[in-house]
């Protein structure tokens, strides 16, 4: 299976996406549960629960891409944001790093760990 590689602003989007429409969909689930009480009462409480955590994330990736480091990416041309010492551009998913410690290493989500050192 391919591994997942995705730039970490994109993946927290995708991941709200995926709360809106679960939670839409949960709560959906509900409506057509009303005949067992306790069950659309649970469903529409998770699908809520879905609902405001995706807006919650939304918040912070609104927040967070304020922190986030504008660069150029060298292969796509392209403007990117990078979260964290290392990150991949939204266009390309070429890896980029803020730490030229790590410049040509491979890409390796640990590096954003406290203090992990790239192998040498
Ligand atoms: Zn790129």
């Amino acid at each position: 299976m391919k591994k997942q590689r995705k730039n970490k602003i994109n993946r927290a989007r995708n991941l709200a996406m995926f709360l809106v429409f679960g939670g839409m969909l949960v709560m959906y689930g509900g409506l057509l549960l009303k005949k067992f009480e306790i069950i659309m009462v649970i469903l529409m409480l998770l699908g809520f629960v879905m609902v405001l955590a995706s807006t919650a994330l939304y918040f912070l990736i609104g927040l967070t891409s304020t922190k986030a480091a504008v660069v150029t990416c060298p292969n796509c041309g392209k403007e990117t944001k990078v979260l964290g010492r290392v990150d991949l551009c939204m266009h390309c998913d070429e890896p980029l790093t803020m730490d030229p410690e790590l410049a040509g290493k491979e890409f390796d989500e640990k590096y954003n760990k406290h203090n992990k050192r790239a192998p040498r």
